[in-house]
């Protein structure tokens, strides 16, 4: 069995933000070599998620607005966890959004449906983070 590691490094110049992080986790795919088996994409920050669905700008406003009523970013005060950060909101909405996927490999491509793409969502943006990329198979 062959595995790939590798972590992928991200700073929106805004507080949150979604990015199509598919063409980058092709390349991935295609660097480990691996034809069949598992690729693990996760977050490795606790206000960032990756999470698979549709690239459509409509779609993206929605889950902002979506997040933003159930887990405002303001006012700082409403959150307790907010005694000494101003995260408290980007806590709640990563948890929302997922931590992490996974996706077949088949025959050296990711097995996605049709309209589905990898996102990396930032909810704590302008500092740098990381994705971990990890894939496993032959
Ligand atoms: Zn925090």
């Amino acid at each position: 069995m062959k595995t790939y590691r590798k972590e992928l490094w991200f700073e929106t110049p805004t507080r949150r933000a979604f990015l199509n992080i598919t063409p980058t986790i092709e390349e991935c795919l295609k660097q480990s070599g691996i034809r069949e088996g598992l690729l693990l994409c996760n977050a490795m920050h606790i206000t960032a998620s990756v999470f698979i669905n549709d690239d459509e700008s409509g779609l993206h406003q929605d889950f902002e607005d979506w997040l933003e009523q159930l887990a405002p970013e303001k006012p700082y005060s409403r959150y307790r966890h907010n005694g000494y950060e101003d995260n408290g909101d980007a806590h709640l909405k990563r948890t929302v959004m997922g931590r992490e996927v996974v996706v077949a490999i088949t025959e050296g491509r990711l097995d996605l449906g049709p309209w589905e793409q990898i996102f990396y969502g930032e909810f704590d943006g302008k500092r740098r983070k990381r994705v971990l990329v990890k894939i496993i198979g032959e």
